[in-house]
């Protein structure tokens, strides 16, 4: 829809008024974004992308009219959003933002019940199993739940009669807190799934805000229902029976989102790959860091084994990374828009910047944009300004091209000098069009064993690299990415042994 205005808007503070008569049904299966679900104790109503919204105009596309229509998501402009839900007395209404008139609408034991909660690291019943079903207000058929999100790309709400409701406080690093909430029916009440949510929201959050930069919204809440898994500002919806790993994964991933596209506004309707790919790195600390590492990936889970991550990454199709989500191949989907993405920042972190460096540059690409709207050239712009360094082949290779890759030892020469050492001659060769540096694992007769790094540069002219050096011993042993850190075409070709000692 457009609308053309009467008259100019004035710049740097006009305002307008535009007022909107809109309704629809909610539908029992709303493209896992909105949807109901029954339950013994009543409906569970979820509800997201609600209300008409203005297209982004940003200083790079102007405005930015692409429709919804499934895959990409959103692309959303921040501000401060007032909204109020009416609902009959007995369900229970959650939505994005802070509920601004808890005394109208909630019970006084409820009330007392949340001043605990936000004094606790354990969490509190709001409302507990055996009330469910409490009216909130027995004389009044219906309540308006009252609610304000400030600057903000959204809101989303649920409801439900049917809803065990329980809280935590969440600890940030600026000394504020936030609070995380769980809303979920007696059927998801268990110790492998709901009744640990708000204890992995809290986690999954105070992660995160000391890893990259606080969390902004008053409550962080977890909707039990429908909807197998989606983000909104201060509230998500998850599958009201998973279980086990896949609980966990769901909360902390879909919670990772407040940081992108929530805080950091790109533009995940063409870019998935920048909300999807980075959610899925801090997914990846998460489940180091949680409970001690209860959820380690490796431990637990094939996120990280290099077949499963090598069949996403090694794809010979043309699509690459910075493709449209709509017109990508749907079976390129996931590899292109969370494994790739995920796995090029962690070997951009672990292998070409270091730790120390790129963990600087992600913090500072969030404080830079947050509540803006970066371009993918912004994000790479952030992280080579920090770090210092040009990486532009990286970019193109990965993200810009399906560029491939295939190190390979093509021959090692160890031969006697006349001091009683050795000259030593390995050649290397890039097989396919992905440059990046070898990580280098040398042994040797006397048993020592050397791990050498020749760094991108060596491919600047070349597909072929010959690296000499002298040792005491013979070498027996050559090995590229002993850690197999790269998805690397072919293992069988990294690897060399000398014959005499074989
Ligand atoms: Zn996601």
């Amino acid at each position: 829809m457009k609308i053309s205005l009467p008259e100019k808007l004035a710049a740097k503070g006009g305002k307008i008024q535009i007022i909107i008569n809109y309704e629809f049904k909610i539908t029992e299966n709303g493209l896992d974004r909105s949807g109901r679900l029954k339950t013994k104790n009543g409906w569970i109503t979820e509800v997201g992308q609600w209300f008409p919204r203005m297209c982004v105009y940003d200083n790079v596309n102007g405005w930015n009219t692409l429709p919804y229509i499934g895959v990409g998501d959103f692309y959303l402009e921040y501000g401060n959003i007032n909204y109020e839900i009416t609902a009959p007395s007995n369900l229970l209404v959650f939505g994005s933002g802070q509920l601004t008139n808890p005394k109208e609408v909630l019970t006084e034991t409820q009330i007392k019940r949340l001043e605990l909660a936000k004094q606790s690291d354990k969490t509190v019943f709001i409302r507990t199993a055996d009330e469910i079903n409490q009216i909130q207000n027995k004389n009044q058929k219906q309540l308006t739940w009252k609610f304000f999100c400030e600057n903000t790309r959204d809101v989303a709400w649920a409801a439900s009669s049917a809803f065990i409701w329980d809280a935590a406080r969440i600890n940030l690093p600026n000394g504020k807190s936030s609070l995380a909430m769980s809303a979920y029916p007696i059927e998801s009440v268990g110790d492998n799934t709901w009744s640990r949510s708000t204890e992995y929201a809290k986690g999954t959050i105070e992660n995160i805000s000391k890893y990259l930069i606080p969390y902004t919204y008053p409550t962080a809440v977890a909707i039990a229902g429908p909807v197998s898994g989606m983000e909104y500002p201060g509230i998500v919806f998850c599958a009201a029976f998973d279980m086990d790993r896949e609980f966990w994964y769901d909360i902390s991933h879909e919670f990772g989102h407040n940081w992108f596209p929530m805080l950091v506004g790109q533009n995940e309707r063409v870019f998935s790959w920048m909300d999807e790919g980075f959610n899925e790195y801090l997914n990846y600390f998460q489940d180091q860091t949680f409970n001690n590492g209860e959820f380690d990936s490796q431990k637990n889970f094939n996120r990280n084994l290099v077949e499963s991550r090598n069949k996403y990454v090694l794809t010979e199709s043309d699509e690459a990374i910075m493709n449209r989500p709509d017109v990508t191949k749907l079976s390129n989907r996931y590899a292109l828009a969370y494994v790739k993405p995920r796995i090029g920042l962690m070997i951009l972190r672990n292998e070409v910047l270091g730790k120390e460096r790129f963990d600087g540059a992600l913090k500072y690409y969030a404080e830079q944009w947050k509540y803006k709207h970066p371009t993918p050239y912004d994000f790479f712009h952030c992280i080579e300004n920090y770090s210092g360094e040009s990486l532009d082949w990286f970019w193109r290779g990965w993200f810009l091209e399906n560029w491939q890759i295939d190190q390979a030892i093509s021959k090692v020469e160890s031969v006697a000098d006349s001091a009683k050492g050795f000259d030593n001659a390995i050649v290397i060769d890039n097989l396919q069009k992905m440059p990046l540096a070898v990580v280098l694992e040398i042994k040797y007769r006397n048993g020592k064993t050397e791990r050498t790094i020749l760094p991108v540069e060596i491919w600047l002219r070349n597909k072929t690299y010959t690296y000499n050096f002298k040792s005491d011993t013979e070498i027996t042993n050559v090995a590229i990415d002993p850690d197999k850190d790269y998805p690397d075409k072919n293992y069988n070709n990294n690897v060399w042994s000398n014959p005499i000692f074989k």
